[in-house]
């Protein structure tokens, strides 16, 4: 029951819509014809379209790759890589697959540029807060500090050679929940490329990939939620010279109580919801390696971000601000639609 109410709950908060333009004249009566299909995995819904030949099974391959990280990064299910990591905090090593070190090996990397506010074991934090899961749960100061302490990346001990992991203080955990959606999407669009497919669009909830341009050649068009109007779209980017784009929001999972919004993002170092943006939406390059960027961005608000994002040449970000401003980085000006 709860994971349908999970599923109902969850479908109706897509955080970005599509903007799949059908061709219409001559030319379309001899249009590729896509395969699509949609799946609620990894907490979300998740459409693959893709053109050209044996796209259905190249389709259903990226969904199994979907399910493949999931199954391993899910920590609320027992069985997860995830979960036997955090199970064995403070205890044991755990020896995990590839992809889980890689994932953290990412994470861990992005905290050290972004100064912390992206923290892959925020896991007690998040816990605590239970954002979609607790109803309109506040937590009292004294619990955020005690959660607060057991939140460190810094502490995460990553073994390559043997491929374990370990988390030095009991009570610290995992939380993959930023990074394991924008990997298993990497991975699907290297499955439908290794399948052959040149033309594809994956969407996970906000997590945008894609390979090459629709089949009549024009650029991929995407939507981005307006915060405030699930009905609205605050912008519309053509993905000319980018393959992916990503949204974090504050208005997907949340629940609002005395008038204050609390959502599922939370700042590391305070152990609360920042509340200077209502979401950022980042542009990039597979190749520029600028994954998992919108998370720590929302964590740093406008200013700070817009510094940090520097660091990553070619991509580009959308501050959408709580008050309703919208800030670009100078390489997305002109190249979006309001
Ligand atoms: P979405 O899940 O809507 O795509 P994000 O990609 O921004 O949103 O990921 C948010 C999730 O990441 C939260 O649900 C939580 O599991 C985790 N999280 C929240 N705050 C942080 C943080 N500061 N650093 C790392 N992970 C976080
Ligand atoms: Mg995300």
């Amino acid at each position: 029951m709860k994971g349908l109410q999970r599923i109902l709950i969850s479908s109706c908060l897509v955080i970005i819509l599509v903007v799949l333009s059908t061709g219409c004249g001559v030319g379309s009566l001899f249009a590729p014809k896509p395969y699509k299909e949609t799946q609620f995995l990894m907490d979300t819904i998740i459409d693959i379209t893709a053109y050209g030949q044996g796209n259905e099974a190249a389709v259903k391959a990226a969904f199994d790759e979907f399910r493949r990280i999931n199954e391993l990064t899910n920590r609320f299910d027992d069985n997860s890589q995830v979960t036997k990591i955090n199970q064995a905090a403070g205890k044991a090593k755990v020896q995990v697959d590839a992809d889980v070190i890689t994932m953290l090996k990412l994470a861990r990397s992005r905290s050290e540029q972004l100064g912390g506010a992206l923290d892959v074991t925020i896991g007690a934090l998040t816990e605590l807060w239970g954002v979609g899961h607790k109803g309109e749960f506040v937590p009292s100061q004294p619990e955020i500090e005690a959660a607060r302490l057991l939140v460190d990346y810094r502490l995460l001990e990553i073994d390559d050679k043997e491929r374990t992991v370990f988390l030095p203080k009991a009570g610290m955990s995992i939380d993959l929940g930023a990074v394991a959606k924008s990997y298993a999407n990497r991975r699907a669009i290297e499955v439908l490329k290794a399948k052959g497919i040149k033309s594809a669009l994956v969407n996970a909830g906000g997590e945008v990939r894609v390979i090459g341009t629709r089949p009549d050649g024009q650029p991929w068009r995407v939507g981005v939620q307006d915060p405030r109007d699930m009905e609205g779209l605050a912008a519309k980017v053509a993905l000319t010279e980018w393959d992916s784009l990503e949204t974090s929001g504050d208005y997907q999972r949340f629940f609002i109580k005395d008038n204050v919004r609390y959502a599922h993002i939370i700042d590391p170092r305070t152990g609360t919801q920042p509340r200077e943006v209502a979401s950022v939406t980042i542009v990039s390059n597979s190749d520029s390696h600028a994954d998992v960027l919108s998370t720590a961005m929302f964590v740093l608000g406008v200013e700070k971000g817009q510094e940090l994002l520097k660091q990553y040449p070619g991509t580009e970000a959308l501050f959408i601000t709580n008050d309703g401003k919208k800030v670009v980085t100078p390489g997305l000006a002109g190249k979006i639609e309001f």
